[in-house]
This record gives C-alpha cells, sequence and structure tokens, in this order.
C-alpha cells in the first residue's frame, strides 16, 4: 500500500518496466529501478526525481495507451515529482497556495515591494526617486546599503533555510542517512551529471514534443538558464567582495567583473526561460502535468523579469529613469529569493539530490559512472 494514488500507479508502472526492460539505456530511472525488486513510496519519489520528463519512455514503448496495460511512466512520475515537492515544502502551509497561483502570488509580491519602496523614496525625497544619479554609491540614494543588504540577506537566508528544510525531508523519505551526502565521489559525479543534464536527451535523441520529433532544444534552454543563474550569482558574489573587502560601491562600470558576469548571466536568463515557456507550450499534453502550471511557470517568468529588470536598470542607470527601474528590480529579486523554495527551482535541487544517491548506488553495485 502507499501513500496517494499516484504513487500506487508509479509502482504498477515500475513492476511492469521492470519486467520490460526495454528503456534501460534511456536515462537514470530505469537502471535506478532495476536495483529494487519492490518499491517504497521513497523509492517512487526518488525515481520520479531522476526523471527528466524527456518523453522517450512513453513514445518507444509498446504498452502506452491505447495498449491496455496504460503505461505513461513520464507524466506519472510528473504528478508525483509535484507531490514529493508539495509533501517536502517548509513550511508545508505554503505549497497548496503555490502550486495553484505560483506566478500570481509572485507578482503581486515582486509589486508590492517595489510600491513600497518606491513609495518610501517619494515619500522622503522625490528628487532622490526621479534625479539623475551617477557613480559610485548612486543606487543607494534610493536605499542606503545596510538597508539593502539587510532585506535581501534575510530573504536569501529564509529562501536556504525552507530549500535545506525541504532536502532533509526528501533524504529522510527515500531511507538515507543524512551523513551519506557528504560523500565526495557521489557529490562530485551528480555535480558532472547535473552540469552536463546527462540524461536530459532522451537516450540521445532529444526531447520529444507535440509532433513526436525528438530535439535538444529543452537541453539547450536549460543550459541557458542553469548557467545564467550561475553567472548573476557570480555576478553578485563579487560584487559584495568588493563592497565589503576594497570598499568599491555600486554601480560599476561596464567593463568591471560584475558587470561583465552579470550581463552575460542576464542574456542567458532571457534566452533561457523564454526558450524554456516556448518549448512547455509545445509538450504534447499526454507527457506533462497539467495541473501545477502555476508552480511551474512562477519561477521562470521571475527569472525573466529579474533579468529584464536587470538589464533595463544597467542601460539606464545613468538617467532619471534609474530610482522606478531599481525599485522594480529590487521589487523582482525579492519575491524571487522568497518564492524560490516553493517554485520550479525546487526541482534542480531535488534532482541533484537523487543524482547524489544514483552515484552512490552506481559505486555501491560496481558500476562505473
Ligand atoms: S516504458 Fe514501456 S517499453 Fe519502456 S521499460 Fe516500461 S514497459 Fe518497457
Ligand atoms: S521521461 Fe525520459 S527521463 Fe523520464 S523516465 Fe522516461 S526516458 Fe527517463
Amino acid at each position: 500500500m502507499h501513500g496517494t494514488r499516484i504513487l500506487e500507479e508509479a509502482d504498477r508502472l515500475m513492476t511492469v518496466c521492470n519486467s520490460c526492460r526495454y528503456c534501460e539505456g534511456l536515462c537514470a530511472v530505469f537502471p535506478a529501478m532495476e536495483m529494487r525488486r519492490s518499491f517504497s513510496d521513497g523509492d517512487l519519489n526518488y525515481l520520479a526525481n531522476l526523471c527528466h520528463s524527456c518523453g522517450a519512455c512513453y513514445t518507444d514503448c509498446q504498452f502506452s495507451p491505447p495498449h491496455e496495460f496504460n503505461v505513461n511512466v513520464p507524466k506519472t512520475l510528473a504528478i508525483a515529482r509535484a507531490d514529493s515537492y508539495a509533501a517536502y515544502t517548509w513550511p508545508r502551509v505554503f505549497s497548496g497556495v503555490f502550486a495553484r497561483n505560483g506566478l500570481v502570488v509572485s507578482i503581486v509580491l515582486a509589486l508590492s515591494v517595489a510600491a513600497f519602496i518606491f513609495g518610501f523614496a517619494a515619500f522622503n525625497d522625490r528628487q532622490v526617486l526621479f534625479g539623475v544619479h551617477t557613480g559610485p554609491g548612486s543606487f543607494y540614494k534610493l536605499m542606503p546599503h545596510n538597508a539593502m543588504a539587510a532585506l535581501f540577506g534575510a530573504a536569501f537566508l529564509y529562501a536556504i533555510v525552507a530549500l535545506a528544510m525541504g532536502v532533509r525531508a526528501f533524504w529522510r523519505d527515500i531511507g538515507e542517512p543524512i551523513g551519506t551526502l557528504a560523500g565526495p565521489n557521489s557529490l562530485w559525479q551528480a555535480m558532472k551529471d547535473a552540469g552536463q543534464l546527462r540524461y536530459l536527451d532522451g537516450g540521445g535523441v532529444g526531447c520529444v514534443n507535440e509532433d513526436e520529433r525528438p530535439n535538444d532544444r529543452r537541453k539547450i534552454y536549460h543550459h541557458f538558464t542553469f548557467y545564467g543563474f550561475i553567472l548573476c550569482f557570480a555576478s553578485t558574489t563579487v560584487a559584495t567582495l568588493y563592497h565589503y573587502l576594497i570598499a568599491r560601491e555600486a554601480p560599476y562600470p561596464w567593463w568591471d567583473l560584475p558587470v561583465v558576469l552579470g550581463t552575460l548571466g542576464g542574456i542567458g536568463l532571457l534566452i533561457g526561460p523564454a526558450g524554456l515557456l516556448a518549448e512547455r507550450w509545445k509538450r504534447d499534453p499526454d507527457l506533462v502535468d497539467q495541473t501545477r502550471t502555476g508552480m511551474d511557470v512562477a519561477f521562470i517568468v521571475m527569472l525573466f523579469l529579474t533579468s529584464l529588470t536587470g538589464m533595463a536598470l544597467l542601460l539606464w542607470r545613468d538617467t532619471a529613469a534609474m530610482g522606478p527601474l531599481l525599485a522594480l528590480h529590487l521589487g523582482v529579486v525579492f519575491s524571487l529569493f522568497i518564492t524560490m523554495p516553493y517554485g520550479k527551482f525546487v526541482h534542480g535541487i531535488y534532482r541533484y539530490v537523487a543524482l547524489v544517491r544514483y552515484a552512490r548506488e552506481r559505486q555501491m553495485m560496481g558500476h562505473g559512472t
């Protein structure tokens, strides 16, 4: 007996697939499945989080609908995966709200924070908000650096704590001692697999779309998004080090490292999320969980808006538009941080943790990488 109907269905499918094994070369799900004869709830959640929903095992399957076995692994694992995100959410009360209204919640929060900063600055001194400010420290005329660091540091810390609690719940659910997460070989192997999106290629042919012609576009847009995010994070880290270690204040000239990293990352975060949204609309509805659109779309849209407002700020920071643009950008970034543990961002974290376990299991079984 399993905790939910979808886990019952996932168990049924994995039992069928374990007898068939036709798809064992497609991704990590099938080799991980073959290491088991029975499946606990935690095992099925682990397999669900290894799956990239590429669709290859659906189009290749001789038992997919209309066959009476009704085997649809991508959709079943997609629903189980989304259920697992909700089950691991901390605090739990936010999961349902966000799954249904993720995009609305994110945008309302972003606009509220932007309006608060905008209103606060306008109330204090309209000249500060609509004046032209250039050179180091000009951003902090709108909001003092310490206030900015405290607000965004707290939001970031909240996101880290909520994500860590989620990982702890996932790791417990799959029945592993938390210490195994620290195995350097598994961590490194999982990092390489995640960095290459190794299993997001349907066994080499790409992801399946509505027309059943596989291609690599989903993987490419994922790469733009992932590396864009890493570059933007690196830009913020370098800027923080500049501020505290060598007392250099933002904004920096266009050739300086934080701006170069942020611009490259920003371009990635415009192309990647826009491409992922476009690909999402082309996907075969039989392959995806259409009930969780709010959660899926919210994070992608917020990444895109973070980049769009950041690039607009870079372009017009020496004009009177700087104040309103900075307020808007800060509102979007704040909302992105706060909603990160409740949106699609978590899929990257849980998939990485699942890959760590997969690498560890492969090593224990004496398999290569
Ligand atoms: S998805 Fe279909 S073809 Fe692939 S292993 Fe399962 S039953 Fe076999
Ligand atoms: S949809 Fe793709 S990643 Fe998921 S189980 Fe099937 S082949 Fe593997």
